[in-house]
C-alpha cells in the first residue's frame, strides 16, 4: 500500500545537505532558472523528501532550482540585477558576502513509489498544457520591452505580436496559389561569358525580359537545330 506525501515542514537547506533525485529524466534550463532566481528570488519551495537514518534529502521537485543555486555559489555573486534601467540587489544573495548557499525546501515523508511519481509528474506538468496567445501578449505587454527574469525574449515577444502569416492569410494577400508556383526551380551559377552567351542566342525570343521564355526559347532552338534531327 503506498500513501500520499505527507508535509513535514518548510526550512533553508545548506546545498551539500541536498541529494538531486536519482535517474531524474528531465534537463532543465539551468541559466534561465537562475536568471529568474536573480529577478525574483527563490519563489516557490523545492521539495525535498527526508527518509529515516538519511543525512541527506532527496530532491523531488526543483532539482533545476537547486543546480542553478549552486551556479550561483555561496556569496556576493557581485552582480546586480537591471530592472528598468535601475540596479537593484541580486534576488538570491542580496549581494551579501554571508550569504549562505542554501535552497528553500518543503520537506515531505513519502515511500519510493510516490517519490518516483512526484518526481515524474512535476516534470511532466510543465511541459503540459498551452497558452492563450492573447493572455500571454497582455501580460508580457506590461514589461514594457524588460523582459528579464520572465524567461521571454525579444524574438518570443516579436513572434507572438506578429506571428507568421497563416496560409489563409497567404491566400487573401497574394492570391491562390498558381500551378506554376510548385514547378522544379532551375538554379545554377555561370561564368559571364556562358551569361552574356545566353541573352545573345536567345536575342529575338518573344520577351527578352523573362529568363523562362529566353530559354525555352533556346530549347525549341537545340531542338531544330540541324544535327539534333539526327
Ligand atoms: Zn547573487
Amino acid at each position: 500500500m503506498t500513501a500520499p506525501a505527507r508535509y513535514l515542514r518548510t526550512v533553508n537547506v545548506p546545498l551539500d545537505q541536498l541529494r538531486e533525485f536519482p535517474g531524474n529524466a528531465k534537463r532543465g534550463d539551468i541559466p534561465l532558472i537562475l536568471d529568474s532566481l536573480r529577478h525574483n528570488g527563490q519563489y516557490r519551495g523545492i521539495v525535498a523528501r527526508e527518509i529515516t537514518d538519511d543525512p541527506l534529502l532527496t530532491v523531488l521537485a526543483g532539482n533545476h532550482t537547486t543546480k542553478a543555486l549552486a551556479l550561483h555559489g555561496p556569496g556576493d555573486c557581485g552582480a546586480p540585477v537591471k530592472v528598468r534601467g535601475k540596479e537593484r540587489p541580486c534576488g538570491i544573495c542580496g549581494n551579501d558576502p554571508a550569504w549562505e548557499l542554501t535552497a528553500r525546501a518543503e520537506v515531505v515523508e513519502c515511500d519510493d513509489e510516490t517519490a518516483r511519481k512526484i518526481n515524474l509528474v512535476d516534470n511532466k506538468s510543465s511541459e503540459k498544457g498551452s497558452y492563450d496567445r492573447d493572455d500571454l501578449a497582455e501580460l508580457l505587454s506590461y514589461m514594457d520591452g524588460d523582459l528579464g527574469g520572465t524567461g521571454y525574449t525579444d524574438a518570443d515577444v516579436q513572434l507572438l505580436i506578429a506571428p507568421p502569416p497563416s496560409l489563409e492569410e497567404l491566400a487573401d494577400t497574394y492570391g491562390d496559389p498558381a500551378a506554376d508556383d510548385f514547378w522544379p526551380v532551375l538554379k545554377f551559377r555561370v561564368s559571364p561569358e556562358v551569361r552574356d552567351a545566353f541573352y545573345g542566342l536567345t536575342i529575338n525570343c518573344t520577351d527578352t525580359n523573362d529568363d523562362n521564355v529566353r530559354f525555352r526559347y533556346l530549347l525549341d532552338r537545340a531542338r531544330n537545330a540541324p544535327d539534333h534531327a539526327a
